[in-house]
């Protein structure tokens, strides 16, 4: 799955109402593709992390046009595992970095 309309048009079919109640949440998992425009932009935002993170910006629930609250934390578990087949860590991610010389820091 690649677009956020198509996470947020699964999110109705899986919480009810409208795609449009979960696409804020869906395109800010996919903002990073602005800067980074291949699978790569996962690290920043497709990980447990991010899923929290996501929580922290819009609340700890959604309010559906069906009147129902949805978990922020339910629909960043959907957006990933539908990308990833799984929900990484940060860790997942930032050990397949390959160190260069410049990440250690400055010897001042
Ligand atoms: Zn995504």
């Amino acid at each position: 799955m690649a677009h956020p309309l198509e996470h947020a048009q699964s999110s109705a079919r899986k919480f009810g109402g409208k795609p449009e109640d979960y696409l804020a949440i869906h395109r800010w998992f996919d903002e990073s593709k602005a800067f980074f425009p291949d699978f790569r932009h996962r690290e920043l935002r497709h990980h447990t992390q991010g899923i929290f993170l996501a929580e922290n910006l819009f609340g700890v629930s959604v309010r559906n046009f069906d009147g129902a609250e949805i978990p922020v934390r339910y629909l960043g578990e959907q957006h990933v595992r539908e990308d990833l087949g799984r929900i990484p860590t940060v860790q997942d991610w930032l050990i397949r970095i390959h160190p260069e010389r410049w990440m250690y820091g400055q010897r001042l």
